[in-house]
């Protein structure tokens, strides 16, 4: 299936105007197909899967900015580690640290969000409320110690559900978070970047208050296997 261009520019055109982010979601798909954008002027662009985005981040240009929005396991954090923009998906303590100590190593700074859980399905991945709030109160003064990673706001994904009232409840439930938390800020903790709204959703999760959606299948058509 082709890369839908004229769904890119129209897409494109309603989040600029909105002052949204667009990260187009590129996973399973070919660099051909990331190049096509890439050549509309799309430079952000999301992958889930580390292996895959170490080979397509080899074979095409420096200037991409390669978000990692899957879900990451901390012994492959050094892989992505010396050229990722943007990391979304950090759910626990353990990977923080990592992906600190993997920045260190490099000596640079790596952009983190949060990743909080506010669909019903249980296999969605993320902190709850009462994790964040431990991870940023009580290991507030934890947090400094990480000086390599910066935390740049939260992520996360609503319920796979034809009922859109559920979803929106769900991204206004997150958008509450992000703004308990906009004005605190500790050294390398600045809420400024939600991350929230795909392909079925994301028009909700801008009147919700996103600042970043990432959308696959509108841009790069259906994907033809789930990994
Ligand atoms: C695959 C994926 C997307 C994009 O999904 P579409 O429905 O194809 O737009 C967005 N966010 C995450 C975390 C994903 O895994």
């Amino acid at each position: 299936m082709a890369v839908n261009k004229e769904a890119y520019i129209q897409i494109k055109k309603e989040l600029e105007a909105k002052n949204v982010t667009l990260v187009a979601v590129s996973k399973t798909k070919p660099a051909s197909d990331i190049l096509e954008l890439y050549e509309l002027g799309q430079r952000d662009f999301g992958e889930n899967y580390v292996q895959e985005l170490m080979e397509k981040a080899e074979q095409l240009p420096n200037d991409i900015r390669w978000h990692f929005i899957g879900h990451l396991q901390s012994n492959k954090v050094k892989y992505i580690a010396p050229f990722v923009h943007l990391i979304h998906g950090v759910d626990s303590e353990k990977l923080l640290k990592e992906i600190n100590k993997q920045a260190a190593k490099l000596n640079q700074t790596i952009d983190v969000l949060l990743q909080i859980h506010i669909a019903k399905e249980e296999t969605k991945f993320g902190l709850d409320e009462e994790e964040l709030n431990i991870l940023i109160n009580t290991n507030g003064s934890g947090l400094h110690e990480l000086k390599n990673v910066k935390i740049c706001g939260l992520m996360g994904m609503a319920s796979f559900s034809e009922d859109l009232d559920l979803v929106r409840r769900e991204f206004e439930f997150l958008k509450n978070l992000f703004d308990k938390y906009a004005n605190l800020q500790i050294s390398n903790l600045k809420f400024q970047i939600l991350s929230m709204g795909m392909s079925s959703d994301y028009q909700i999760a801008i009147e919700e208050g996103s600042t970043m959606v990432r959308i696959g299948s509108l841009l790069f058509g259906a994907r033809n296997y789930v990994k």
